[in-house]
C-alpha cells in the first residue's frame, strides 16, 4: 500500500512532538526538517515540498500553537489540513452532462492501466445505477479491443467496437451516436496510448476531442512511476487540457510521490485512485481521507462505505443475533470471513482502521490473505457436525482435520481455542448487556 515509508517517518516526527509539553521554535524547525526529508524521500516534487513545509512552519510557529497545552496535536492537525489541501482540498467529482450521455475520454501512456481503468469506471458507474457504454478506440495496441470486450462481458457493460481497421475518431463518433440511440447515460472512450508522448498521438486525441466534445478528459497515470507520472500529467495537460487524473497501481506504490505532487504541479485534481488489478479496485479520490491514511489515522469513512456497498445487512444482523446468543458456529465463522473478504485485500482494510497500520508494522501481525486461506482450509476440513458442534472436536478429530487441510495440529488447536474464546466473550458480553442494554451502573 502507498505511503508506507512516509507514514512511518511522519509518525516518528510527531510522536517526538507529542511527547513534549511545550514546543519551542527550534523543535518546530527540527520537525519540519524531518518532514521535508520524509516527503523528498517519498519522491514528492521538490518545489511542492518546499512550499508545503514553509506553509506548515508559518502556521505552527504562532503564539496560539506554542502556548497551547497540546502543541504536538495542533501541529499534526495543521499538517493534516495542508496535506489535504495539497491533494486538492475536497473530492473532485465526475462531471455530468446536462443533456445526453456524459462523455468521458480516457487518455494516457501505454501500460498505465487505461483499458482496465475504463472498465473499472464503468463498473463503478453501473453500481450507481447508471448505464455506461464502453468504446474501444485503441486500435493500435494488439489485443486492446479484445481486452475491453472481455472486461465488458465480465461486468455486463456493453462495448462498442468497429475493429481495428476504422479510425479512432470515427469509432468515437459512432460510439457516441450508439449511446444516444440506446439511452446510455455515460460514454467511456478508451483511446490509444503510446510508449512516449508524441505529436501523432496528441493530434489523434485532439481530433477525438473535437468530435465527441467530452465532459471529462481523464488522464490515467501509473503512481509507481512517481515523478515521471507527474511529468506525463503536466505534458498532457498543456496539450490537451485535462479535467482530472486517475492514479493507478497505488497498491504497489510504497512512496506516494505522484499522489502528493500531481495536483500541485498540474492544477488537475485526482478524481479516482486504483488500488489493485481486480475490477472493483477503483475508488473516488478523497483528499481528506488520503491525508488521514498518510498520517496513519485510518480512513473509517471509506471502510464504512465499502461495508455498506458490499456487505449483506440482513446477514450481518442475523450474525449479530447468533453471536449474542452464543449460537455462532464454524459455518457462521466461514460466512463472516467471506463477507470480510468482499471488502478487499486484508492489508488494505487494516490500513483504514485508525492505528492499525502502525500496529501492523510494529508487531508484524500476520493477518494476511494467505493466513485467511489456511484458516478456511481448516474449517473446510471439518465435517458438517463438527462445524455445528465444535465441542465434539477431540484430539483424534483434530489430527484428521490438520492432515485434511494441509496444516498442522498446532494451527488447528489455536483456531479452535480462539473460536471458543470468541464465543465465550460474546456470551459474557451479551449477558452483561442483557436484552435491553447495559446492566448495573449507568455508563
Ligand atoms: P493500458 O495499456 O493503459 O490500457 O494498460 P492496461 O489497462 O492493459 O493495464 C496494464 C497492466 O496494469 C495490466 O496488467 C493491469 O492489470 C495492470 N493494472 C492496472 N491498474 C492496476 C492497479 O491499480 N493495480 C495493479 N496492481 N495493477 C494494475
Amino acid at each position: 500500500m502507498a505511503f508506507e515509508g512516509l507514514t512511518g517517518r511522519l509518525q516518528n516526527v510527531f510522536s517526538k512532538l507529542r511527547g513534549k509539553g511545550k514546543v519551542s521554535e527550534d523543535d518546530v524547525n527540527e520537525a519540519m526538517r524531518e518532514v521535508r526529508l520524509a516527503l523528498l524521500e517519498a519522491d514528492v516534487n521538490f518545489k511542492v515540498v518546499k512550499e508545503f513545509v514553509a506553509k506548515v512552519k508559518e502556521k505552527s510557529i504562532g503564539k496560539e500553537v506554542m502556548d497551547s497545552f497540546t502543541p504536538g496535536m495542533i501541529i499534526i492537525d495543521i499538517v493534516n489540513k495542508e496535506l489535504t489541501e495539497l491533494m486538492g482540498g475536497s473530492q473532485a467529482k465526475l462531471a455530468k452532462a446536462n443533456k445526453g450521455p456524459t462523455v468521458i475520454m480516457m487518455v494516457g501512456l501505454q501500460g498505465a492501466g487505461k483499458t482496465t481503468t475504463s472498465a473499472k469506471l464503468a463498473k463503478l458507474l453501473q453500481k450507481q445505477n447508471s448505464r455506461p457504454l464502453l468504446v474501444a478506440a485503441d486500435i493500435y495496441r494488439p489485443a486492446a479491443i479484445k481486452q475491453l470486450e472481455v472486461l465488458g462481458e465480465q461486468i455486463k457493460v456493453p462495448v462498442f467496437s468497429l475493429g481495428d481497421k476504422v479510425s479512432p475518431v470515427e469509432i468515437a463518433k459512432q460510439g457516441l451516436q450508439h449511446a444516444k440511440d440506446n439511452g446510455n447515460d455515460y460514454l467511456i472512450v478508451d483511446t490509444a496510448g503510446r510508449l512516449h508522448i508524441d505529436e501523432e498521438l496528441m493530434e489523434e486525441l485532439r481530433q477525438i476531442h473535437t468530435e465527441v466534445n467530452p465532459d471529462e478528459v481523464l488522464l490515467v497515470v501509473d503512481a509507481m512511476t512517481g515523478q515521471d507520472a507527474v511529468n506525463v500529467a503536466d505534458n498532457f495537460n498543456t496539450q490537451l487540457t485535462l479535467t482530472g487524473v486517475v492514479l493507478t497501481k497505488l497498491d504497489g506504490d510504497t512512496r506516494g510521490g505522484a499522489a502528493l505532487s500531481v495536483k500541485a504541479v498540474t492544477g488537475c485534481p485526482i478524481k479516482f485512485a486504483a488500488l489493485g488489478e481486480k475490477i472493483d479496485a477503483l475508488e473516488p479520490f478523497h483528499p481528506e481521507r488520503m491525508a488521514s491514511r498518510i498520517l496513519g489515522m485510518g480512513d473509517m469513512l471509506s471502510l464504512i462505505e465499502k461495508a455498506q456497498s458490499n456487505i449483506d445487512v440482513e446477514k450481518a444482523k442475523e450474525m449479530e443475533r447468533k453471536m449474542r446468543n452464543a449460537e455462532f458456529t464454524f459455518d457462521d465463522f466461514l460466512e463472516q470471513m467471506d463477507q470480510v473478504k468482499k471488502l478487499g485485500p486484508l492489508d488494505q482494510i487494516m490500513d483504514m482502521i485508525p492505528g492499525m497500520g502502525k500496529m501492523k508494522q510494529a508487531k508484524d501481525l500476520k493477518v494476511d490473505d494467505k493466513q485467511m486461506g489456511r484458516i478456511e482450509a481448516i474449517v473446510y476440513s471439518m465435517t458438517k457436525q463438527e462445524k455445528q458442534h465444535p465441542e465434539m472436536i477431540d484430539h483424534k478429530r483434530r489430527k484428521r482435520i490438520a492432515t485434511g487441510s494441509g496444516t498442522n495440529i498446532a494451527e488447528v488447536n489455536r483456531l479452535i481455542k480462539q473460536f471458543d474464546e470468541m464465543r465465550r466473550m460474546m456470551k459474557q458480553f451479551s449477558d452483561m448487556m442483557g436484552p435491553k442494554g447495559p446492566k448495573g451502573k449507568a455508563m
